[in-house]
């Protein structure tokens, strides 16, 4: 087992640290610069606005709209708790100035549409043998269009 891989491939460059102990503990937060003011995500050591290193870690609520989405039918190596077909979606999240995160949506959503509120929950995952936490959203409900569709009929 290669434990610096999975590190790596969790926690990146190490700048995101926060995040995952956030997520972990079941809360949403980003880094904001200290100087200047400018959210970032991927976090960053160094503000690529002001030059600054100092950043502090602010919360933000799981609630966000639908930037982009697609549906995977087929599986190459997703956590299983996704099951198939599952759609991933990048999210941009409520007042964190246009920063995005990606997660995968409860349901098949087969109505989702670019621009539709979601909002968000923390949930765990099983990758290679690895418990992470994962964001999954949930389309909010939608007005009579979107009951037109969810009749409950199972595919
Ligand atoms: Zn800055």
């Amino acid at each position: 087992m290669n434990t610096r891989c999975q590190e790596n491939r969790v926690k990146g460059i190490g700048a995101d640290e926060a995040y995952w102990q956030a997520l972990s503990a079941g809360e949403l937060k980003l880094p904001e610069c200290s100087a200047c003011g400018k959210t970032h995500w991927p976090a960053v050591w160094r503000c690529g606005e002001c030059g600054s290193w100092e950043h502090e870690w602010k919360p933000f609520k799981f609630s966000g709209t639908i930037f982009s989405w697609a549906r995977t039918w087929h599986e190459f190596g997703a956590a299983k708790e996704f099951g198939l077909p599952y759609v991933s979606v990048v999210v941009e999240i409520d007042n964190a100035n246009g920063r995005r995160l990606l997660g995968t949506i409860a349901g098949n959503a087969e109505n989702i549409r670019i621009g539709d509120r979601v909002r968000g929950e923390v949930i765990s995952v099983n990758i290679e043998d690895e418990v992470i936490p994962a964001l999954r959203w949930h389309l909010d409900d939608k007005p009579s269009t979107a009951t037109k569709f969810n009749s409950g009929a199972t595919l």
